[in-house]
């Protein structure tokens, strides 16, 4: 019988063989040594993301910014510009923040440990484990969503999520290797989408699937375990369309909340009893039929839309630009809904 300790290294070595054969072609994956700008760059898109959404958005960012004092360099309005749609805008102020300080504080280069990572502007826990270990080779512990999944199977832990996260990284380290811990962290990942995937894992053709005990006890399915999300509360608001020989009136939010300094439609606030109207000024107003609804990681958002007739003072935008013009996406709901 194996000890834990040949059974976690057995585990790693299988992981890695899979990942050299098996694992996914994604365009920030590299053969040989990895740039940092690169890793952080497709890390920071990833974030609640997924892969499908990030890899034009990563090519667009490559082409228009090839490193970090290129996108240092770039306007904020023009970085947000360009990420609008991909959705969590504080990331692209993050990003932006971030590539300054590495610009004008560190020479152009990355910090390349986890602890240095961890101070930069939009780095977190995650993503400074996750860009030490894949540009820099340090053995850090690397836990995503899917790496919890696999985790929690592989070795059968029932205590629900998200109290059972310090467990899951703990027994997550016991299996990092020292040698090529980026591989592995990416190996983990990998396996948990394509593999041991949220309903259900193909077992019979995992490369750990005599080492697993979530498999072993035919408890995978039900693993990981979490307890029950509170409902998300729902939010109102009004939202105004006000058109002018063809432009509509458009303005900037504040830079700091949520989607910061991103383009709009004029709104009243967003809140969960009355919104109350904040019309700009302009001719009579119409209601438009039906509600835009969009979710937000912590609420979901019904917004009733308004059209009216201007002038009046702010910036304005030619309808047939609107769409190109860089807004987020629950504004381009609006905007489709107008204009359908
Ligand atoms: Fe996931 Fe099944 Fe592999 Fe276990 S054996 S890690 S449950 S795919």
């Amino acid at each position: 019988m194996l000890k834990t300790q040949e059974i976690e290294s057995k585990i790693a070595l299988n992981l890695l063989a899979w990942f050299d054969k098996s694992g996914r072609t994604l365009p920030w994956r590299t053969r040989g040594k990895r740039d940092p700008y690169k890793v952080w760059l497709a890390e920071i898109m990833l974030q609640q993301t997924t892969v499908a959404a990030v890899i034009p958005y990563y090519r667009k960012f490559l082409d228009l910014y090839p490193d970090v004092r290129t996108l240092a360099q770039a306007p904020l309005e023009e970085v947000l510009h360009h990420w609008a749609g991909l959705g969590y805008y504080a990331r692209a102020r993050n990003l932006h923040a971030c590539a300054n300080v590495v610009a004008r504080d560190n020479g152009g280069k990355f910090p390349e440990t986890e602890a240095g990572l961890l101070k930069l502007p939009g780095i977190g826990a995650y993503t400074a484990a996750a860009i030490a270990a894949i540009a820099f080779d340090e053995k850090t512990t690397v836990v995503d969503g899917n790496v919890e999944r696999v985790a929690s199977r592989l070795f059968a832990v029932t205590a629900p999520l998200p109290k059972s996260k310090t467990k899951l990284k703990t027994l997550t380290s016991t299996l990092t290797p020292e040698q090529r811990p980026g591989d592995f962290a990416e190996a983990m990942m990998d396996l948990g989408a394509t593999v041991c995937t949220p309903k259900s894992p193909d077992c019979k053709a995992c490369p750990v699937g005599d080492l697993c005990q979530g498999f072993e006890k035919g408890i995978q399915d039900t693993l990981p375990r979490r307890d029950k999300a509170k409902p998300r509360p729902v939010r109102r608001g009004f939202v105004y369309w006000l058109e002018d020989n063809g432009k509509v009136l458009v303005r900037r939010r504040p830079e700091k909340g949520l989607l910061g300094g991103m383009l709009e439609l004029p709104t009243s606030v967003w809140v969960e009893g009355d919104p109350g109207h904040a019309k700009p000024a302009g001719g009579k107003w119409q209601k438009l039929d039906g509600t835009i609804g969009h979710t937000f990681t912590h609420f979901h958002l019904e917004l009733e839309v308004f059209k009216g007739q201007g002038p009046a003072e702010g910036q304005w935008i030619a309808k047939d630009e609107l769409l190109s013009a860089g807004f987020p996406t629950v504004m381009k709901k609006v905007i489709r809904k107008v204009l359908s």
